[in-house]
């Protein structure tokens, strides 16, 4: 990791003896006190006040015991997590997660970096994150549903669409947050839309929020290229992943004129050297719940499916992961570089490692951060609460100019707040710094909060 400023350094490692055991929330941190030195030195009240201890602090952690039976009635046991960061510009917003991977440190990395990427988007909410160590892969329906309603028997208690209110991440999605939202219906006996986002448009969901975290990385890609005299139109892209955020980003890639040549899942890899067949990828992936593997086999020919391979060796002129954490590391990052890749941008959260972004930007390569590349989600679940609060639902042309001018509202803010710091194209620090100064002015105004 990149060295810190030495009073900055302090704090973090106060930060991680205050949260032992907990890498990816000590890396969350890190990566944005990195980019925050010239800001405390001009603003001596945000050290004074101590700022960044009480930004690192959750407002509140819940974990909770998710009992639950599986299709032969045998009792199984999960933990649920709800890690409630901030509410200074809004209520509690992130998505819940259901990974065998989820503890504590992973929900608590995401909960931090879903305050700065709130802050960012404009608009009035605080950062949240939540989930479970639960995996829905191989699970029957009926097993996911029994699961869905067990978790929010406890859950329910804590959100409101004035509190906290959640949404879809890895392993939730509609089918998910549908068994998440019947059951909160239930127990509450209030039709409650707005305590959930990422909803079927047919109960209360906005038009685009599926689509929304994959497009808006796009459209945060097309303004880095902008700023840089380019376009999409015949670039070749791989893309990490194959869920909901990479499958919508390549959708969007390919309708803006580039070549999608590769994407993955934890099995492996798909290399379609003519480009990704859109039609039967959906198929596979969204109507059938299949495999990348099983759309090399129908592809036949044409494609070729490695196993346990990574996308980053396919020679390309944009990145974007959008998978999971430290997905791309600092020997990914020199193939890239190697093979002349000039764009990464992040469609997952921290799927770059710090090395592997120290490495991309010493060499010149435009890189999007998570924090502000995928924010189009929580911004356009930002629109579905104002649709709820309304009882309104929008056309989805109209949703995706909203959605497309909040990306480039996010694009300005980072680019500009990075020359004005005088790291003009560091979209890193300028992300943490403007998602950091509209929180912390927003605590200073609060009182001791
Ligand atoms: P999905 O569950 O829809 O898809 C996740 C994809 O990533 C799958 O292809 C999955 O493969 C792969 N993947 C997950 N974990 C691993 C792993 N440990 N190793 C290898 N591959 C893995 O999730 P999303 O698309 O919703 O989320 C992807 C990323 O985007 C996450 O970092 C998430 O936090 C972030 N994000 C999502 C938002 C949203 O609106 N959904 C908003 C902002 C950020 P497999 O099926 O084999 O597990």
């Amino acid at each position: 990791m990149p060295i810190l400023d030495e009073k900055v350094d302090l704090l973090y490692d106060a930060i991680v003896r205050r949260n032992p055991g907990e890498p990816e929330f000590h890396q969350a941190v890190h990566g944005v006190l990195d980019s925050l030195g010239a800001v405390l030195a001009k603003e001596s009240r945000l050290a004074r006040d101590r700022m960044i201890e009480r930004l690192c602090e959750p407002e509140r952690q819940i974990i909770f015991r998710v009992p639950w039976q599986n299709d032969r009635g045998e009792v199984q046991l999960n933990r649920g997590f709800q890690v409630e960061f901030s509410s200074a510009l809004g209520p509690y917003k992130g998505g819940l997660r259901f990974h065998p991977s989820v503890n504590l440190g992973i929900v608590k990395f995401l909960g931090f970096t879903q305050v700065f990427k709130n802050a960012l988007t404009g608009m009035p909410i605080g950062g949240a994150k939540g989930g479970a160590d639960f995996d829905p892969k191989g699970k029957s329906d009926g097993e996911v549903m029994r699961f869905c309603q067990s978790f929010m028997t406890e859950l329910y208690r804590h959100l409101g669409e004035h509190t906290d209110v959640p949404a879809g991440d890895i392993g939730v999605g509609e089918r998910e947050l549908g068994y998440l939202f019947g059951q909160y219906k239930r127990i509450t006996n209030r039709y409650e839309s707005g305590v959930l986002t990422g909803k079927g448009p047919a109960w209360g969901g906005s038009l685009v929020r599926k689509e929304a975290t994959g497009f808006g990385a796009v459209f945060f890609a097309e303004r880095m290229l902008e700023a840089r005299g380019q376009t999409l139109d015949g670039k070749t892209c791989v893309v990490s992943g194959s869920g909901n955020v990479a499958l919508h980003a390549i959708q969007k890639l390919h309708d803006r004129g580039a070549r999608v040549v590769a994407c993955s899942d934890s099995d492996g890899v798909v290399h379609d050297r003519d480009g990704l067949d859109l039609a039967l990828l959906f198929q596979v992936k969204e109507d059938e719940r299949g495999r990348v593997s099983d759309y090399a086999e129908r592809r036949g020919e044409r494609a070729r499916f490695t196993r346990s391979g990574d996308v980053w060796s396919i020679p390309c002129d944009i990145a974007m992961p959008c998978a999971t954490q430290n997905e791309l590391n600092a020997r990914d990052a020199a193939t890239l570089i190697q093979n002349g890749c000039a764009l990464v941008v992040e469609g997952a959260n921290m799927p770059v490692t710090p090395e592997g972004v120290a490495r991309l930007l010493e060499a010149g390569v435009a890189f999007g951060p998570g924090k502000a590349a995928n924010a189009g989600g929580v911004a356009t679940s930002a629109l579905e609460m104002q649709q709820n609060a309304s009882r309104d639902s929008w056309s989805f042309e109209h949703t995706e100019g909203r959605l497309a001018a909040i990306m480039g509202n996010i694009h300005r803010t980072c680019f500009e707040t990075a020359e004005a710091l005088g790291v003009p194209g560091n979209y890193v620090v300028g992300a943490n710094v403007a998602g950091f100064l509209r929180v912390a002015r927003a605590m200073l105004a609060l009182g001791v909060i």
